[in-house]
């Protein structure tokens, strides 16, 4: 099966681990080290108390908050129709992460559908995705 073209990340230090932490299966969202708070996209500080941020482990569950159905082909190779969509993390209210959801018809995809993380490498790159899964609450 070959994998679909995607607009790949630019990497910088302190996004990169967004990116690269699906090489050991995990999502990871930069957490506050004082207030414990979760900021995505990753900041150095915290947008609340101006703590340092660290990457952390997460669930890797959420929920579609909102989403839209893309069917232009934006790049050669890019599988059309296909789901882009702001995924609500089950850590934190409001913690939103912006990705494809995929393992499904797009048409079928819906608001506070359950979701589980999944990770799409290209290269040193492994794209966070999400697909259904009705096995969490
Ligand atoms: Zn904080």
């Amino acid at each position: 099966m070959s994998v679909p073209a995607r607009q790949l990340p630019a990497l910088d230090p302190d996004t990169a681990f967004y990116w690269q932490a699906g090489a050991q299966g995990q999502l990871q969202i930069a957490r506050c080290t004082a207030c414990r708070r979760y900021t995505h996209p990753p900041l150095p500080r915290c947008p609340s108390c101006g703590g340092q941020t660290a990457p952390e482990p997460v669930s890797g569950k959420g929920r579609v908050a909102s989403f839209t159905i893309n069917h232009q082909p934006w790049l050669p190779g890019l599988l059309v129709p296909y789901v882009f969509a702001a995924v609500a993390l089950a850590e934190q209210e409001e913690l939103y992460v912006l990705t494809n959801i995929i393992g499904c018809n797009p048409e079928s995809v819906s608001i506070g559908m359950k979701l589980r993380v999944c990770f799409e490498p290209h290269g040193d790159v492994y794209l966070p995705m999400f697909q259904p899964d009705e096995s969490h609450g």
